[in-house]
């Protein structure tokens, strides 16, 4: 996303890999995204929840758990945006 460029970048789960696993059985390469580090957690900690809730707002379902809130990292991250919990 940055455009940083590394001989060997991250690569991140699009889909947490044991939701991915308990729906299809076994992990592919198309679950998969290379990311610098930086770009690897703004993924999982902004973007997701970002897509999850327009995606639903725009009436799609059946979207992936892992995307309704912040995956790994910061609390901070989740309290800097307004991204409303709602289970
Ligand atoms: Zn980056």
């Amino acid at each position: 996303m940055c455009g940083t460029v590394f001989p060997l970048p991250e690569a991140a789960h699009i889909i947490d890999q044991r939701e991915w696993i308990e729906k299809k059985g076994e992990e592919e390469l198309v679950n998969g995204i290379p990311f610098c580090p930086n770009c690897h957690k703004v993924f999982d900690d902004v973007l997701r929840p970002y897509l999850y809730r327009a995606l639903a707002a725009f009436g799609c379902s059946d979207l992936p758990l892992c995307w309704r809130k912040s995956n790994k990292v910061s609390d901070v991250t989740d309290k800097r945006l307004p991204i409303e919990e709602n289970d």
